[in-house]
Formats: structure tokens, sequence, C-alpha cells
């Protein structure tokens, strides 16, 4: 029997102001919302859900007895419609919200039919508390419109965990309900963890335990003969409930087919109800039909038992099987062995009563279940209620305030200051692009935020302006590109080159010799048009500096001075932690610091600066003389006929005892040290980073000129080796890393 429709009543708890509604919804899909008024003063009001429900809301405020009346006949009654009616209640409305049809599509149509109706009826009413019960779809549509219309909503039986679609629906009504009311301690635990305010949280235990406990009758047996035959005796029959989950019809109308086909080898007197009407059904009833059950002599297949009834028949079957909640829950109050189907009941607490099978996908696994389970008796299980769920749940609807605010606040627990899912932090490594320009090669490197160097490109740096440009726009794009297969997240671009750079705009002023046509050079803009990343550049001593300070031995030093001895002499000045400029960006041109009045010519047009003893070219153009002289080979030495000679091979013959050598490693050494020296005087640094190919070569030799040479308050300086292989990169990619957050140049 289904009704389809929905009935409203009108209710008033005596004060004229206040106004609570039922809802409540079927097994059979009826959405029934009582509102009761106070003229018709009703006896009782009762909530049936897919489980047994009463309540006395208006009597019991104040009169207890009304509610022993009322529970009492909440059992007995016969159907819901006449229920109501028999307890007086006026039904001036009522709603027709069911969407024939029995798939997914029908239960949305369903809830948006009931949302189209619904306001009309709730601006009539005006409820002051609205009561939803359960986790049915058409709950679902009751308390959107409630909480969208401002209307309070008391939620029973919430915070419970299921596992079907049901979860979802469940959690939604409690986000939006304000009051709430919970069966068992974990759905307490559970309504706390959803961020509820536990004040308004009320631990009653399930309104059907009220009933149920007490719910065994003497006079079951015309009821077993009525439904399962004059010759049915208790604990020797079979009940089965086995309804479609809905988010997996497929499989759960297999499941179905296999239950069938064991309680068919069990051989046992089985009752079997049809499905309800949640999408899948229509499959699980020709699954029925197919195999015969409505002509098989044990089974006895019917479509609806009145609750009262049906509870009597679970009370004393000798075993119940399939996945409604009946059998996890209402089952375990009479101790009826439980065979409980797949997932639709997942996470329920269970009495000991029950016995799941997950997994059912095969019939011999349902059969031993039934073995092991049939005609057992448990002891009743008090996991849902202690019996005393309606008088708890009055007592909290008279507490509810209605003058309270209604805004709900949500109890955030304090929670750990995290980033949000986001494909950067997930998959992708910050990195920068860093492009060195160096007399020979250009190169370019994508280096992370940590100064792994990820991976690097070279290319001979073309002679040309527009060539260079070109070909730093190309590797650059190209290596943006591949850095997305490389999980890198490229934060900008840092450039380092030789010669004189105004950082603050990104130009090259001037370069030195070794970088043609680089003057007054933008770098910025064509690099940042090309990739849409901000882009920073610098010049490579700086560069070089600003590496020691992110990775190196600067890191955490606020005074520190770098000296690069490459092919020529480079370095940065880090004063209070910040990089020095100069008033024309010239500042820390330490290659060029004067230390003799005459000395060797220097590539600046100047005599006697470090860079034309101790760098590179400087040692070349010393190792050259002394081959011209035939002096500089010694045992042991070979300079191939094409190969020019260089500073390695002066350090070679020095190191293999040629006192020439010695000199002039010596001299370039003492250069550099007095240099060095020079720099302490005017800075007075707490460390000075050597750094460059020849950093090893002059390490001791620096540090006996500074023993000394240096004014004592400046001699506990610590000279130190860089241990970075790629300091010009680094520093190219720190400037992005490091300020790629701020917005501005
Ligand atoms: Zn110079």
């Amino acid at each position: 029997m289904q009704h389809n429709f929905t009935t409203i009543q009108q209710y008033s708890t005596g004060r004229k102001e206040t106004t609570v509604v039922l809802s409540f919804s079927f097994q059979e899909h009826e959405l029934f919302i009582g509102l009761y008024d106070g003229k018709a003063l009703p006896k009782s009001s009762i909530f049936y859900s897919t489980r047994i429900f009463s309540s006395n809301i208006k009597n019991s405020i104040g009169k207890k007895e009304t509610e022993e009346y009322f529970i009492k006949h909440a059992c007995l009654s016969r159907n819901t419609y006449r229920m109501i009616e028999q307890d007086d209640f006026d039904i001036n409305t009522s709603l027709h919200t069911i969407v024939r049809g029995e798939d997914e599509a029908a239960m949305v149509e369903s809830v948006g039919l009931a949302l189209v109706k619904l306001p009309d009826v709730l601006n009539r009413l005006k409820p002051d508390v609205m009561i939803v019960h359960g986790d049915r779809f058409d709950a679902l549509a009751v308390a959107t419109s409630a909480a969208l219309m401002n209307i309070r909503i008391l939620h029973i039986e919430g915070g419970e965990v299921s596992g079907t679609i049901d979860d979802s629906i469940r959690h939604a009504i409690t986000k939006l309900a304000h009051y709430h009311v919970c069966c068992t301690r974990s759905a307490e635990l559970h309504l706390i963890a959803m961020c509820e305010d536990h004040k308004r949280i009320l631990l009653a235990g399930c309104p059907s335990y009220d009933l149920l406990l007490n719910a065994k009758t003497k006079d079951y047996q015309s009821i077993l003969q009525t439904w399962l035959g004059d010759d049915v005796k208790p604990k020797e029959y079979i009940v089965a409930l086995q309804h479609p989950v809905t988010t997996n019809i497929k499989h759960s109308v297999k499941m179905f087919e296999l239950t069938l086909n064991a309680l068919i080898t069990f051989e046992k007197r089985t009752l079997i109800l049809f499905p309800n009407i949640d999408a899948g059904s229509k499959e699980m009833v020709r699954a029925m039909r197919k195999q015969g059950i409505e002509q098989n002599p044990n089974f006895r297949a019917v479509k609806h038992i009145p609750f009262e009834q049906f509870i009597q028949l679970v009370a004393y079957a000798g075993l119940m099987i399939g996945n409604s909640s009946c059998g996890v829950r209402e089952a375990g109050a009479f101790g009826t062995p439980v065979i409980n189907l797949g997932t639709r009941q997942t996470g329920r607490e269970t009495g000991e009563n029950v016995l799941h099978v997950r997994d059912a996908d095969c019939q011999n696994k349902i059969l031993h279940a039934l073995q092991l389970q049939f005609a057992k008796q448990y002891p009743c299980s008090k996991i849902y209620g202690d019996g005393n769920a309606v008088p708890r749940i009055l007592k909290f609807l008279k507490s509810i305030d209605i003058n309270e605010p209604l805004q709900k606040n949500f109890c955030f627990p304090p929670v750990k200051e995290c980033i949000s899912q986001d494909i950067d932090h997930i998959l992708e490594t910050q990195s920068a692009l860093a492009v060195d320009l160096g007399g020979t090669n250009l190169r370019v490197a994508i280096i992370s935020m940590q100064g792994d160097l990820i991976k690097k490109y070279i290319q001979p740096n073309p002679e040309t302006f527009n060539e260079r440009i070109a070909l730093i726009r190309k590797m650059c794009v190209d290596a943006a590109t591949e850095s997305v297969n490389l999980n890198c997240r490229i934060l900008g671009v840092g450039i380092s080159t030789g010669g004189r750079v105004n950082p603050a705009e990104g130009i090259v002023l001037h370069s030195t010799k070794l970088i043609q046509e680089w003057i007054s050079v933008d770098l910025r803009t064509p690099i940042s048009d090309a990739l849409h990343l901000p882009v920073w550049v610098d010049n490579d001593g700086n560069c070089a500096a600003l590496a020691e300070k992110k990775y190196g031995h600067g890191k955490g030093v606020e005074n520190f001075v770098t000296v690069i001895t490459g092919t020529g002499i480079g370095g940065g000045i880090i004063h209070n932690s910040e990089l020095i400029h100069g008033s024309m960006f010239c500042a820390a041109e330490l290659g060029h610091i004067i230390v003799s009045l005459d000395g060797p010519e220097c590539m600046c047009g100047a005599r006697g600066c470090i860079e034309a003893y101790a760098s590179g070219m400087g040692l070349q153009r010393e190792a050259k003389k002394l081959h011209d002289e035939d002096l500089l080979m010694v045992e042991g030495m070979s300079i191939k006929n094409e190969e020019a000679v260089s500073a390695v091979h002066l350090i070679q013959a020095a190191k293999l005892g040629n006192t020439k050598a010695q000199n002039v490693l010596r001299t370039a050494g003492t250069a550099l040290g007095i240099g060095i020296v020079n720099i302490l005087h005017t800075v007075n640094p707490s460390l000075v980073i050597l750094s460059g190919v020849l950093a090893s070569t002059f390490e001791s030799m620096v540090k006996d000129v500074i023993a000394q040479r240096a004014l004592s308050s400046t001699q506990n300086v610590e000279v130190l080796v860089s241990d970075l292989l790629e300091p010009a990169l680094l520093g190219a990619a720190s400037m992005a890393l490091d300020y790629a957050t701020r917005r501005t140049y």
C-alpha cells in the first residue's frame, strides 16, 4: 500500500507564538509534514519513518501521562495516515511530491518537486521549529526549504554512518539543522567532529527503541500464521529484506540474485519483502520473478507489512537477512540473528547478533553464513537506546529558545596552518630560470628553491647583440616549457652578466671587453615579454655574493665579501645583509683595486689592478712570457702544439718546482692578498669567500698577507673557499626566488 501524499497539519505548543512542524518520510516514500495548530488539540502526534518513531509534542510539555498514552498507541497503529487521523490531527493539506519512476533521475525530480511546493506551505504555516528525521532524499528537500526560509530545524538521527548516498544526505541535513538529536555515542562524536555546536546536540537514544524494547507480544502466533502459514513456528523461519544500493545498482542486483539462490538452497520458510522503490528495484523484482520465488512453496513474497506486525515477525524470526537498516538496528533489540549483506550498512554500529558478509560475491559464502546464524539467540542489544529517547527529545524541544538568534555557529577546531591543495604544492617545485652570460658561453638553468640545479642548457655566446638576445629568449622559453615536465614551477628569471648593471631597471650599462655589443641593453623587457615572468638582472660578481648568501658560506652572515678569481676578478659585497651597488652601480669592482703604482697593464686601462696580477688572464700573460723565454717547461710537463699556454700550465710548473713560476704565483697571491686587505680596511667584513677556479691556489697566500699586513682589528676575518659549483647561476636564481613574491622590481 502506497500513499504518495504529503500531509500537513497544524499544531501549537500552547504558546500561541510557537509552532512546531514535524516531517517524516516513509519506506514507501511518503513525505509527511505534520504541523499542528492550537485549535485542534491532538492527543498525540506521531513521527513515522523508515523506522517507527513517535512523539507527543503538545501534551508532553507538561503532561507526562499523554506521552505514555502516545507511545503505547504508536505501536498499535495500523497505518500512518489513519493513525494521524485517530490522533485528531487536522489534515488540511496534502502534497504530491513523489515522481514516479525507479531511477536516480526520479529521486532528483522528487526532491525538486518538493522544493517547488514546500515554500508555499511553509509560508502559510510559519513554523518556529521544523523537525526533520533521518536521511531520505525527501527529508533533504524539507531541510533545505526550512533552512533557506530561516526556520529552525531539529534533525533526528544525525551523525550516523551507513555507507550509501544516505550518508551524504544525512550529513547535508546535519549542516542545515540547528538542533540535533542522535541515537548513539559515536553519532554524537561524529556530530561534534562535523563542527556542530555540542550544546545543541542531544544524545537521546533511538526513539524506535522506546517501543522496540517492549514490543514482543504474546499473541504473535496469529501474526506469524497470517504471513507465513498455519504451521510456522518461532525461530524456524527467515525474514529477507534487501534494497538496491543506489550508488552501485548493478552490483546490488547481482548480490540479490546470489542471496535468492542461497535461500532457495537453504530450504527454510522465508518471508521476503519486495525492495523499496529506490533506483534499481525494478531489476531486483525481475530477479525474483526469474527465480520463481512467488511460486516456490518455501517463500512468501509480500510488498508491504504494517510495521508493528513486521516487528513481531523480526522478533520471532530464526534469522533476518538482507541489507536493511532494520536488520542491523531494530533486530538487535530482540537478539534476532542477522546476516548483513554488502556495504549498504557499512559503518553502522551493530550488536553481536549481526554477521557481516560485506563481499557477498558467491552463493556459498551466503549459504555458509545462513548455516552459522540460523536459529541462534543473542542477548538483546542496547546500542541504540535504553527506551527513554522520546521523553528526552520532548524535554530538549521544550528547551529550545525561539528568541535566540537563528544564525548557526560552526565550532571549527583549531587547524594547523596549511595550504589548500594546489597544483603548485602537490606536484611542482618552486624554481627559477637562471641565465649566466659569460665571455664564452651562454648558460640557462632551472634551479629549485632548495638550490638544486634541475637542468642546465649551454650554448656559445653569440657575438652580436641581436643573435644574443634571440638566443637568450629561445633558451629561456624552451627551458620554461620543459620545466612543466620536470615538475618545476618557474617563479621568475634571474640573469647574471659580466659588466655594470642597473638592477633596478634591468639594464646592462656597460660590459667588459669579453662580451661584445653589450652596452645600454634593456635585458628585462624582452625576456619578461617572452615568458610573462618577472626578470631580475645583476652583475656576475654580485650574483656570486647572492649565491653565497642564500646557499653558501654567507648564509646568515650580515657582512661578507666574495672575491671571484677566474678569467678576470670580480666580487660582491654584502653589507648589513644587502648587496652594495653604489651610486653608479660600480661598487664591488674588486678586480680593479689598484695595489701598485705601476705594475702590469689591466683590461680596464689602468695599471697595477689585482685583476692584472691574479686573474686567469694575468697569469696567462706571465706564463706566455716565461714560455717565450723557454723558462716555463720543466720535467714532467708537456704542451701540445695547438694548445694555448695558460694559467693551468703556470700552476703545474710551480707545483713541479719551477721557481720562476712559483715567483709569479707568489706575486699574484700577494697582490690579491693586499687587495683583500684594502677591502677589509674599507668595509670590515667578518668573512671573505674566495670563489672561482683559482680560489684554492691563492687561499693560503691571502691568509698570510692578511696576517702580515691587515690592521689588527680586522684580523679576526674568516677566509673560506666557496663550495658552490655554480655561484653565478645560483645567485641569478636567488634573485628570482627571493624576490618573486615582491611584485615590484
Ligand atoms: Zn683594472
